[in-house]
């Protein structure tokens, strides 16, 4: 049977399409707010939101959400399942009206 390339993409392509100016939104974490839960980075569709450790207290690890907005394409997903509300997600300054 031949196998055509036809639509076929290649492994790893997606790194280099940047699609984070895809979407009229944006995701801010609220640090004060973000427990380190990992909610978030669980329903993310793309990826881009990662819970890493940001600092120690009392020999424990103090871990926030932060987003990767090369590829962020602004769902909102992650705003909708965080349990604390920590990320509001923000009309990008190209679309507000002045
Ligand atoms: S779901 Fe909310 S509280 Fe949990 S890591 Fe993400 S931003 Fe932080
Ligand atoms: S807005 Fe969507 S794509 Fe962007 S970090 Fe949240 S869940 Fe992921």
């Amino acid at each position: 049977m031949k196998i055509t390339l036809g639509a076929v993409s290649k492994p790893y392509t997606s790194l280099k399409m940047k699609t984070g100016d895809w979407g009229t939104h944006w995701p801010k974490v609220d640090e004060e707010l973000c427990t380190g839960c990992g909610t978030c980075e669980m329903f993310c569709p793309d990826m881009c939101i990662e819970v890493v450790k940001v600092g120690e207290e009392n020999g424990k690890e103090i871990k926030k959400a932060k987003v990767n907005y090369d590829y962020c394409k602004g769902c909102g997903i992650c705003a909708e399942v965080c349990p604390t509300k920590a990320i509001k997600m923000e009309l990008k300054d190209i679309y507000k009206v002045i």
